[in-house]
């Protein structure tokens, strides 16, 4: 059996997934992208009996912009954190993970609200770091 773990910018908060999981969904949609501020939340749907929280129970916010949508956070640091508002799933956040996933994305939603810049350009350039040459 697989033991993944992820966490919050701070620590405060933790949580452990028991087992094989399906690969990352990606929504596109404009609330996805508001919450997230970028092109999407990148989430991992896990059932509720192969995830708990290892710290920081009390350490969530929830937010209800919409009725039919939540955005959890650390209070500390503000990191968007696993998501309990289903009864049977958890949707973790896939940038909290601490542990290799082994998986890549397999689903991506809502492509029709895609931002046009959520693309890259022909000229587009990887740095294994930062673009100053730092580690
Ligand atoms: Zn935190
Ligand atoms: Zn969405």
């Amino acid at each position: 059996m697989t033991l993944k773990t992820g966490s919050c910018l701070c620590g405060a908060r933790a949580y452990e997934i028991d087992g094989e999981i399906d690969a990352v969904w990606i929504c596109h949609c404009s609330l996805c992208r508001k919450a997230s501020g970028a092109n999407g939340n990148a989430i991992l749907i896990v059932p509720r009996h192969q995830f708990r929280w290892v710290r920081g129970e009390d350490q969530g916010v929830t937010y209800a912009p919409r009725e039919t949508y939540t955005i959890t956070r650390c209070k500390t640091c503000g990191t968007p954190l696993p998501a309990e508002a289903d009864e049977a799933n958890i949707y973790v956040t896939a940038g909290t993970l601490d542990t290799p996933l082994g998986r890549g994305v397999r689903t991506h939603l809502f492509c029709a609200s895609r931002a046009d810049w959520d693309r890259d350009e022909d000229d587009v350039r990887y740095f294994e770091a930062r673009s100053t040459g730092e580690a």
